[in-house]
């Protein structure tokens, strides 16, 4: 039987009709989109239309605002270092406590080799932000907030738009990382206040090692990666550009199905999830669950080890992920359920399913039919379970 792929907040199949429309511009169309001869020009204009893909998707003003990248890290990095060398007389940070590594890495290095003060807003229960602590730290030495606009755990959307506001009352830049959101949520980058936000093409069906980063017009901006003056000197090196004529047919292909898809999508995650928490007990669905991704859904079972369902589940044929990608593998509890005060019982045993435009109903079916004999065979396993007493009772009524 086919393997399932519940593991698309790591990464997403690169759409056939997007590979297709990148094989020309290895061999075919090999051009440097800088050169001016007849080989150049043609790869300029494709990397152009893509740029405007873009634009299209993002509901941004213009296709100048658009910069690629290597991907979401690079984008990230380079929106906070931009910031700080080009904000005068402003030196600090304020992100969250449950960013991506590639976030909270890059500011933690920023902390300890240079000094910045970085600011940590906390979330609750839910892993929503406390936005009157985010008011108190906005300040005159506030150079750039960095919030995510969903995150890839749990799915739970941040109010961009309304903190970007926030921020610039205050004189500072505000950049999202919206890796998890694009694609995912309805975005118009024209109706609001946000100066920078990062993108990356294999979470959206495009290739890896593709992104965008996103920058608004008037907004001052000195490169990360510095060479030649590609991207209108925004960012070094020459265009990989099978990867852009990718992310911007994945752009395209996002922009079209949109609306159908997103809807089909949430109802078989709220199957999964609603059937998963029904037939199995002591499980807690993490996040805010009024306000999350439509594909996402982060189940903590307790008492158990994420690590030994994921291998059980792979041997069913199903791939999830413990956590986020880049901590796959690691026993460490996930950041982002520590900084949601998830309890101790329930930390190590959780499961991220996350779903695409490409998982079908039937799929759904199979993993509710294995999800039951997999937790019960492993529960019945455990010495955890059978002598500890539940710690996400009283929790898991105001969850579920
Ligand atoms: N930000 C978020 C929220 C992510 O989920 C990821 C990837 O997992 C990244 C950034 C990094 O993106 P990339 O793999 O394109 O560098």
């Amino acid at each position: 039987m086919r393997p399932i792929y519940l593991d698309n907040n790591a990464t997403t199949r690169t759409d056939p009709s997007v590979v297709a429309d990148m094989l020309p511009y290895f061999s075919e169309f090999f051009g440097n989109a800088s050169s001016q001869h007849s080989f150049g020009a043609p790869v300029a204009a494709a990397v152009r239309a893509a740029r405007q893909s873009l634009q299209n998707l993002l509901g941004a003003a213009a296709e100048s605002e658009i910069v690629f990248t290597s991907g979401g890290t690079e984008s990230d990095n380079s929106a906070i270092l931009s910031a700080l060398e080009t904000q005068d007389g402003r030196d600090e940070i304020i992100t969250t406590t449950v960013e991506h590594a590639a976030v909270l890495a890059f500011v933690g290095h920023l902390e300890k080799t240079r000094g910045i003060k970085v600011h940590y807003i906390d979330v609750d229960a839910r892993g929503r932000l406390d936005i009157e602590a985010y008011k108190r730290l906005l300040g005159p030495r506030t150079a750039i907030v960095s919030i995510m606009w969903a995150n890839n755990e749990t799915g739970t959307i941040f109010p961009v738009s309304e903190l970007a506001e926030v921020a610039h009352a205050a004189g500072a830049l505000f950049h999202t990382d919206a890796v998890q959101a694009v694609g995912k949520l309805p975005i118009d980058l024209k109706s609001t206040r946000i100066d920078m936000l990062s993108l990356s093409g294999h979470k959206l069906h495009g290739p890896k090692g593709i992104g965008a980063l996103y920058v608004r017009k008037g907004v001052k901006f000195k490169p990360l990666i510095r060479g030649g003056h590609q991207e209108r000197g925004r960012r070094g090196g020459t265009e990989n550009v099978p990867g852009i004529i990718g992310l911007g047919k994945a752009a395209v292909l996002t922009a079209e199905r949109f609306q159908e898809e997103l809807g089909r999508v949430r109802k078989l995650r709220d199957r999964l999830e609603q059937g998963i928490v029904q037939q199995i007990g002591h499980c807690l669905v993490n996040g805010d669950l009024d306000n999350r991704l439509p594909n996402t859904s982060n189940i903590a079972f307790e008492h158990l080890d994420g690590e030994a369902i994921l291998t059980n589940m792979d041997r069913a044929g199903i791939a999830a992920s413990s956590g986020s990608a880049c901590t796959a593998g690691s026993t460490m509890p996930s950041h982002v359920l520590k900084a949601m005060g998830v309890p101790a019982s329930a930390l190590q045993g959780v499961v991220r399913f996350s779903l695409s435009r490409e998982t079908t109903s039937e799929e759904i079916d199979r993993v509710l039919e294995s999800m039951p004999q997999i937790i019960l065979k492993l529960r019945g396993m455990s010495a955890h379970w059978t002598h500890q007493p539940s710690q996400t009772d009283e929790l898991a009524s105001s969850f579920v």
